[in-house]
């Protein structure tokens, strides 16, 4: 079980507005081709630690004030999301953010602005389709008009329309029909199968994430309070008490 790290966080603060500190010391390492899960409730930090890693605390007033972020090695908390996303790090968003007046298609073609061969680009779309049948039978659609999931979808699949490495994905069951959590969760485990993508997934739904990561790590007020494989933090007594049945 050692794969090498793709990802490593030592040590961060995360603090808001110049006083709102946030997250308290976070560490945490996500191996190559593996889906890591961060668990906890409400505002335990979990979105913030996905935006300090993939550098959109900017935007939100935050900033990391101590530790680091390295990928394979090198530090990154001074890339731009831009360059980030060139390296193979992307994030999906809490709440999908699809274009809601952009056609399914046209949504997914957003995603590959980081690239010009406009045959890679086909590719990419086939492959996206390939995992998301569903995104296909939909891609004349306007966003605003397809499901919640298939929202989901959209949004993972422009996040592919990059061909990352490694994806990050907030909360993609908010909001969801536990079916449909399912079929994405299930594609997500196809892609890193098949396609060895890596995940860092952040869940408020610890029993669906514990059920298709392969390790967690649980947050509460800034700090990561518990990590370990999917299979015994899921048997976990404490985890079963006070996570399974959330979300
Ligand atoms: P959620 O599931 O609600 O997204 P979370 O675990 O992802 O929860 P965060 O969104 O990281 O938690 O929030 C952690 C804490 O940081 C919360 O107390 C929240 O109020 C605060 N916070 C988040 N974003 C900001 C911001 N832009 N400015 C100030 N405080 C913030």
């Amino acid at each position: 079980t050692a794969a090498a790290p793709l990802v490593e966080v030592n040590g961060i603060e995360v603090i808001y507005n110049h006083v709102i500190l946030v997250l308290k010391g976070v560490s945490l390492s996500v191996p190559q081709g593996r889906i890591v899960a961060l668990l906890g409730g409400n505002g335990a930090g979990k979105t913030t630690t996905l935006r300090a890693i993939s550098n959109l605390l900017k935007g939100e007033r935050g900033e990391v004030t101590k530790g680091g972020i390295t990928l394979e090695g090198q530090r990154i908390e001074n890339l731009s999301p831009a360059e980030l996303v060139k390296r193979g790090v992307v994030q999906v968003m809490e709440g999908r953010h699809c274009f809601a007046h952009l056609t399914i298609e046209e949504n997914l073609l957003t995603g590959s602005y980081t690239r010009s061969d406009r045959g890679e680009i086909a590719a990419n779309l086939e492959k996206v389709y390939n995992y998301f049948p569903r995104l296909k039978t939909r891609r004349t659609s306007q966003a605003a008009y397809t499901s919640g999931g298939e929202q989901q979808m959209c949004a993972i699949g422009r996040a592919l329309m990059s061909n990352p490495r490694m994806v990050l994905l907030d909360e993609p069951s908010m909001g969801l029909a536990p079916q449909i959590v399912d079929e994405v969760f299930h594609i997500v485990k196809d892609l890193n199968t098949k396609e060895g993508t890596t995940f860092l997934l952040a869940e408020q739904n610890t029993n669906m994430a514990l059920k298709y990561a392969d390790y967690g790590y649980i947050m509460e007020s800034g700090r990561i309070v518990m990590d370990g494989e999917a299979q015994s933090l899921a048997n976990n007594e404490d985890v079963k008490e006070f996570y399974l049945g959330v979300g």
